[in-house]
C-alpha cells in the first residue's frame, strides 16, 4: 500500500516534471534564461562600445580630413593670389593694358596690336596654366574684358576682346606647344560664362575669396593692376589703377578627387543651391535643419557632425560652411562609411553568440546536475510525506528511509534538512509503535467490556422473561410465546389447550406458616409443574399463587388428562413446618381453543372453568366447553 502511494506519487511528479514549476526546471529555465540574457546584454555593449570607438575614430578622421581640406584651400588661395599677385605686379604689365586699350579704339595697326594682345593672352594663359586655374581674366581700369584663358582640363580656351570696330571675342583653342597666331583665332559675339566686361566697379583691394562660378563652387581673386601712365591731359607720369587680375579656381571634380585621396575620406561640395561636385553624387541636399542642431562648439574648424543615410548606407559627416563676407557660399562635406562598424559589430555579435552557446553547452549539463541534486533529496522527501499523510500503513519505511542514506552525509542544507528528517521519521515511527500497543489493549478492553454489556443484556433479558421467586416465565413472556403459537394455531388450524393453575387456600399458608415458607411452597409448585409438562409446553407464573400452561395440539380431553397428571404431580409436594405437615392442593381450569376466539378469550374461559373447580370444592379439574 505504502508503495501503491509511493507510485501514485512518482507518476504525478513526471506530470508535473514537465512543467517549469518544479525547482529543477525553475533552475534550469533561470540559468538559460540569464545565459541569454547576459550574451544578449554583452552583444548589445559591445556593439556600443564599438559604435562609440568608431564614432570617434571617425570623428577624428573626418577632422582630420576637415583639416587638410582647410589646409589645402588656403594654400591654394595663397597660391592663386601669389600668381595674380606677381603677374600684375609684372613690369610695364599695367601699362601695356593701358595703351592697348588706349589704342584699341582707334584705327591702329591691326598686326601691332596683335603682337601686344598675343604677349597679353600669353601672360594670361600662363597664369591659369601654372596656377591650374579653371578661368583667368585681365579687365583693364574701365572694367572691359581685355584677355582671358579658360581651362577646363580638357579644353584650354584663351583670347582676348577686340573693342574695333565693335568689341568682338577674339579665341583661340591651342593645341600642346602651339602658340597663338592670327591663323588659329576665331571670332565669337559671345562666350559661355565670359561677359565683355566685369559687370560692377573694379575693386580698388585685393582679395580672395568663395565664390558661386557657373553654378560651381569656386576660389576667386582678384588683384588690382596698378602702374605709372603718362596721362595725355596733364602730359604727367600718374600712378593709378590700370586694371584687374581675375582668376577663378572651380572646386571641380579632379580638385575633390585629389582631397578625397589624400584624407581617405568622401567629399561633395554643395552650394546654397544644392550638391556641386563629389564622390556621392546621389547625396544632393544636407539636411540643414538637422545641422544647425546640432552645432558643434569647436572653434577650429566650425565643423559640424552628424549621422545620416545615403542610398541606404549609413555615414559619419562632418560640414565645413565656406562664407565670403559673412555670406555662407557654399558648404564641403566629409563623408565617412558606417559599413566597417557594421561588419565589425557582426562579427563581435557573431564571435559573442558563439561564446554563449559554448557557454550554454557548459552551463546546462553542470546547472542540470545541481538542480538534479538539490531536487532529488526534496523529490525523495516530498514522497516519504505524502505516503505518510496519504495515511496508508507504512509497512517499509525503512526501505523508504534508506532511500535517503546517500542525502544523509551531505554536507550542505540538503544534508542537514534530511538528517534532521530522518530523526523526524524514527520519532514519528516510535510514537506509531506507541498507538500500536495503544490500540492492542483499547481492543482488549473493547472486548472484555463487549462482553460483559453482552453478559448483562442476556440477563437483562433474562430478568425480563422470568419470574425470579420460581424460575418460570413470567406474565408478559408468556403472553408473547402465547399469542405466537396462538397465531401458529389458527394458521394451521391445530388445537391449542390452556390450563390455569390456582393452590388452594394459599392465603392461610402464608398467614400460618409465614411468607418464605409460602415463597417455597410455590418454588416447589412451579418445579414439580415444569417436571410434568412436556417440553412443547410452556409453563409461567400467571400470578401470586397462579400458574397457566399453554399446551399446543392438544385437545379438550388431553389437556384434562395433563391437568390431572398434574394434579396427581403435584400431591408429592409435602412440607414439614413446625412439626405440622403442609400438602398444598391446586384447583385446575382446562379451556381449548375455539374458531374465531383470541387468546385473551381462551384465558377467561380457563380462569372462569377454575374458579368453576374453586366453587366446586378445590384440588379438582374442571372444562370450559
Ligand atoms: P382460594 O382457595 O380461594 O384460592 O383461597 P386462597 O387463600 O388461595 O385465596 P387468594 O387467592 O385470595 O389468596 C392468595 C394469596 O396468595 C394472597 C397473597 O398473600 C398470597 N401470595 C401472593 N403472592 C405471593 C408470594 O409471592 N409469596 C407468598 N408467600 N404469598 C403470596
Ligand atoms: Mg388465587
Ligand atoms: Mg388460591
Amino acid at each position: 500500500m505504502w508503495q501503491d502511494a509511493v507510485t501514485i506519487s512518482i507518476a504525478k511528479d513526471k506530470c508535473a516534471g514537465m512543467r517549469i514549476t518544479r525547482l529543477r526546471n525553475k533552475l534550469l529555465f533561470s540559468v538559460v534564461a540569464i545565459s541569454i540574457l547576459m550574451a544578449l546584454a554583452s552583444m548589445f555593449a559591445v556593439s556600443l562600445v564599438i559604435r562609440q570607438q568608431h564614432l570617434d575614430q571617425s570623428n577624428t578622421l573626418l577632422r582630420k580630413a576637415a583639416k587638410i581640406i582647410d589646409d589645402s584651400l588656403a594654400e591654394r588661395k595663397e597660391q592663386q593670389l601669389s600668381a595674380s599677385r606677381r603677374l600684375a605686379m609684372q613690369k610695364n604689365f599695367g601699362s601695356s593694358i593701358w595703351y592697348l586699350t588706349q589704342y584699341a579704339q582707334s584705327d591702329v595697326d591691326r598686326e601691332v596690336l596683335f603682337n601686344s594682345y598675343r604677349k597679353l593672352v600669353k601672360d594670361t594663359y600662363e597664369l591659369g596654366r601654372l596656377t591650374k586655374l579653371s578661368k583667368t581674366t585681365i579687365y583693364d581700369s574701365a572694367g572691359n574684358l581685355v584677355s582671358f584663358a579658360l581651362l577646363d582640363g580638357k579644353h584650354e580656351m584663351l583670347g582676348f576682346v577686340e573693342r574695333f570696330p565693335t568689341p568682338l571675342f577674339q579665341l583661340a583653342v591651342l593645341k600642346e606647344g602651339e602658340e597663338l597666331s592670327r591663323q588659329n583665332l576665331k571670332a565669337a559675339n559671345s562666350i559661355a560664362g565670359l561677359g565683355l566686361t566685369f559687370g560692377t566697379a573694379l575693386p580698388q583691394q585685393e582679395s580672395v575669396h568663395y565664390a558661386v562660378v557657373d553654378g560651381l563652387l569656386a576660389i576667386e581673386s582678384y588683384v588690382p593692376i596698378v602702374g605709372q601712365v603718362l596721362e595725355p591731359n596733364t602730359d604727367k607720369q600718374e600712378t593709378k589703377q590700370l586694371g584687374l587680375v581675375v582668376t577663378v579656381h572651380t572646386l571641380d571634380q579632379a580638385f575633390i578627387d585629389q582631397l578625397s585621396r589624400l584624407t581617405d575620406v568622401k567629399i561633395n561640395v554643395f552650394t546654397p543651391q544644392g550638391f556641386s561636385v563629389g564622390n556621392l553624387a546621389n547625396y544632393q541636399r544636407p539636411d540643414w535643419n538637422s545641422v544647425q542642431a546640432r552645432e558643434t562648439t569647436e572653434p577650429a574648424s566650425s565643423m559640424v557632425f552628424n549621422e545620416i543615410k545615403i542610398g541606404g548606407t549609413g555615414f559619419y559627416q562632418g560640414l565645413m560652411s565656406l562664407y565670403s563676407e559673412h555670406h555662407q557660399v557654399g558648404t564641403i562635406v566629409v563623408l565617412h562609411s558606417k559599413e566597417i562598424v557594421q561588419k565589425n559589430t557582426w562579427q563581435m555579435i557573431q564571435t559573442l553568440g558563439l561564446i554563449a552557446v559554448a557557454c550554454l553547452v557548459f552551463i546546462f549539463p553542470v546547472t542540470w546536475y545541481f538542480a538534479t541534486s538539490i531536487s532529488h533529496p526534496l523529490t525523495t522527501l516530498s514522497r516519504i510525506f505524502r505516503g505518510v499523510a496519504s495515511n496508508k500503513q507504512v509497512t517499509n519505511l525503512d526501505e523508504v528511509l534508506s532511500q535517503l542514506e546517500d542525502e544523509k552525509n551531505r554536507h550542505d542544507e540538503l544534508g542537514d534538512l534530511t538528517q534532521s528528517f530522518i530523526v523526524m521519521a524514527n520519532a514519528v515511527k516510535q510514537k506509531m509503535v506507541e498507538i500500536r500497543e495503544m490500540n492492542a489493549s483499547l481492543e482488549d478492553k473493547i472486548t472484555q467490556s463487549t462482553a460483559q454489556l453482552r453478559a448483562a443484556y442476556i440477563e437483562m433479558a433474562r430478568l425480563a422473561n422470568t419470574d425470579e421467586l420460581t424460575g418460570l416465565y413470567n406474565r408478559r413472556a408468556f403472553f408473547e410465546i402465547a399469542s405466537l403459537a396462538h397465531a401458529q394455531a389458527k394458521r394451521s388450524e391445530s388445537e391449542l389447550g390452556f390450563i390455569m393453575i390456582d393452590i388452594d387456600h394459599f392465603k392461610s399458608v402464608n398467614d400460618r406458616y409465614g411468607h418464605p415458607v409460602g415463597d417455597e411452597v410455590l418454588r416447589r409448585v412451579a418445579h414439580c409443574l415444569a417436571a410434568t409438562a412436556r417440553e412443547s409446553d410452556t409453563v409461567a407464573r400467571y400470578g401470586g399463587e397462579e400458574f397457566a400452561v399453554l399446551v399446543p395440539d392438544t385437545d379438550l380431553a388431553a389437556g384434562v388428562v395433563l391437568a390431572e397428571r398434574i394434579r396427581e404431580a403435584l400431591r408429592v409436594i409435602v412440607l414439614e413446618v413446625d412439626d405440622e405437615i403442609i400438602r398444598p392442593t391446586v384447583s385446575l381450569g382446562v379451556a381449548c381453543l375455539r374458531n374465531e376466539e383470541s387468546l385473551k378469550q381462551l384465558c377467561v374461559r380457563a380462569d372462569a372453568a377454575m374458579y368453576l373447580a374453586k366453587q366446586s370444592g378445590r384440588d379438582r379439574t374442571m372444562v370450559s366447553s
